[in-house]
């Protein structure tokens, strides 16, 4: 409980704390809506926590669980993708969403197969 509490916390405080690991992102979205289809959370680790993130920030509304993979890691996906893979509601999208995928990715950064954009691990030489 303790964790998930200091995980809403940081949630709220990731407002407005700057990206700072960087990565580099290179590519096209291709519009495939794997993304918006098939998604986790850094911080909500089961279904109670999920209905608690979703009161406290009710733009987790739109989420849903969809299943669980084969290490009981929670799937989420957005009631707000159409058949299409396309965002239904795209001039509201979250933040998230806009940044997406966002150069601050936990390691290692990984994106869907088949997804447009490439995400490159910057090298040490690269910051100097
Ligand atoms: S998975 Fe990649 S290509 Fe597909 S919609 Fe998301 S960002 Fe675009
Ligand atoms: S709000 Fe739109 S862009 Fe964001 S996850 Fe849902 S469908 Fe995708």
């Amino acid at each position: 409980m303790l964790d998930f509490i200091k995980s809403t916390i940081y949630e709220f405080l990731s407002n407005f704390v700057p990206q700072r690991m960087s990565y580099k992102i290179t590519g096209k979205c291709k519009k495939c809506g794997k993304c918006c289809n098939y998604m986790y959370s850094k911080d909500t680790y089961t279904e109670k926590e999920f209905k608690i993130m979703q009161m406290i920030f009710p733009k987790y509304k739109r989420f849903y669980i969809k299943g669980k993979d084969e290490l009981g890691n929670l799937i989420f996906a957005c009631k707000l993708v159409t058949p299409e893979g396309l965002c239904s509601d795209y001039k509201h999208r979250l933040r998230m969403c806009k940044n997406y995928p966002a150069k601050r990715i936990f390691y290692p950064g990984k994106l869907h197969e088949g997804c447009g954009y490439t995400v490159e691990t910057k090298k040490f030489e690269d910051f100097l």
